[in-house]
């Protein structure tokens, strides 16, 4: 066993010299984070425009790190993808996600939805409509209470991403186009790929009073969505006047720290579930 052990070790040393050291460790903490249960969810709510009320919240992923503290998901994530960790990570993220539903449901809190981030890395992963399926079965979540985010850098491969969405679709799930408008792929893509929403893209969202584009773009993404039947989400609204102009086209939902930054679920509890 030492043997294999140290030809291993011989084999890694030469192409992982280069990774500064910080990295290597980084890479070895983040494969033990998930025995030693280090993750957690934050929940950002998501609001109906027209009732104001909550409708929907979006698990956002942290790493509670034993010394570095609370790193953040853009500094893990690639990492994660890079070395295959993310379909193991994220199928944590879709179980707990959907526990915590189910918890509420079970409460008697009223009904919201989740909506969880997939990467590229799970989502060409042979494994996930099957992992889904028995998630939802596990926990007994009512299907359409799941809205996977999806990102445009999934639609490279057509023919496997339509077959896949249309997998989820029969699951019951509902499916968001996250980041809407700042990936590379065509337009065509929306008439058949199976979606129920579009996500605007904070970027977007971010210089709408200063720039007359981005308000040409924000509402022409509001008009496309309703044409096709779509529903629209702001996303990175931090200020009334963004508000405003939302509402005034129409937009049919919005999330960004001016309603509320991602919280924890005893917060969200708190602050939006009362039993009736
Ligand atoms: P995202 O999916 O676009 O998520 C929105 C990000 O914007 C979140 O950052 C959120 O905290 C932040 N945000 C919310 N409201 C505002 C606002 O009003 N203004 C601004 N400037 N930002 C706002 P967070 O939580 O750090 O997540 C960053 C990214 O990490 C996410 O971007 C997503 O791509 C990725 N991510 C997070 N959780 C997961 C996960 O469970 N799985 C995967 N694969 N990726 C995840
Ligand atoms: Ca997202
Ligand atoms: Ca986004
Ligand atoms: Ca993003």
């Amino acid at each position: 066993h030492a043997k294999t052990k140290g030809k291993r070790h011989q084999y890694y040393l030469p192409t992982e010299t280069d990774k500064p050291f910080q990295e290597v460790q980084l890479e070895n903490d983040l494969r033990q984070a998930i025995e030693r249960n280090e993750f957690y969810l934050a929940y950002q709510p998501q609001f109906s425009m027209k009732s104001g009320k909550i409708i929907g919240i979006e698990a956002l992923i942290r790493w509670k790190h034993p010394q570095n503290g609370i790193i953040p998901p853009n500094d893990f994530i690639p990492l994660a993808e890079e070395t295959g960790l993310i379909v193991q990570i994220g199928n944590w993220v879709l179980r707990r996600a959907c526990e915590q539903i189910k918890d509420w449901n079970q409460r008697g809190y009223p009904p919201l939805h989740v909506s969880v981030n997939l990467s590229l890395g799970q989502f060409l992963d042979g494994h996930l409509v099957e992992m889904i399926r028995q998630i939802l079965q596990e926990t007994g979540i009512a299907p359409e209470h799941l809205q996977l985010e999806i990102t445009e850098s999934m639609t490279a491969d057509v023919t496997y991403t339509i077959e896949t969405l249309h997998q989820l679709k029969q699951l019951g799930v509902r499916i968001s186009m996250d980041d809407f408008g700042t990936g590379y792929s065509s337009l065509s893509y929306l008439k058949n790929f199976p979606l129920d929403q579009l996500k605007i893209d904070k970027s977007f969202i971010k210089d709408v009073l200063k720039d007359e584009k981005d308000v040409a773009i924000v509402k022409t993404i509001i008009k496309l969505s309703h044409n096709l039947g779509l529903e629209v989400i702001a996303e990175g609204v931090e200020n009334f006047q963004q508000l405003a102009l939302l509402k005034e086209n129409q937009c049919d939902k919005i999330q960004g720290y001016l309603v509320s930054p991602p919280i924890s679920a005893e917060q969200i509890e708190e602050k939006y579930l009362q039993v009736p």
